[in-house]
């Protein structure tokens, strides 16, 4: 009788999983995702570089590139809150396959 609740039971009820990759569960508002560089403002200090602890990024102030090696990043955010010009920021998304992000200015850095 038990086996048989239990059976009626389950079958009124919603599926416990869901059918990835069809059906993708939105993103927590704080789940920490990938990181976004924006290049409009950078001035290419290196703080970033000097805060992160696995060496992720790289910045070449003569040529005006900023690299990330998502594979590196452990997602600390210490770049992000250290950045004095605000251009690097963290989205809840999850991140692309891919086995290097490289963004290199094309404009001159406009210091403000
Ligand atoms: S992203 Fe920010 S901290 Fe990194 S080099 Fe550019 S201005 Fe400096
Ligand atoms: S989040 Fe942390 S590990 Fe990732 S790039 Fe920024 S400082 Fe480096």
């Amino acid at each position: 009788m038990g086996m048989l609740n239990l059976i009626i039971a389950n079958v009124s009820k919603k599926p416990a999983t869901r059918l990835y990759p069809f059906e993708i569960r939105a993103p927590f508002k704080e789940f920490k995702g990938r990181i976004i560089f924006d290049p409009a403002n950078c001035i290419y200090c290196g703080i970033c570089q000097k805060k992160c602890p696995p060496d992720a990024i790289k910045v070449t102030k003569a040529e005006k590139t900023w690299e990330l090696n998502v594979f590196r990043c452990i997602m600390c955010t210490e770049c992000v809150g250290g950045c004095p010009k605000d251009c690097i920021t963290i989205s809840n998304e999850r991140p692309k396959t891919g086995a290097k992000e490289y963004i290199k200015n094309v404009a001159p850095a406009t210091p403000k």
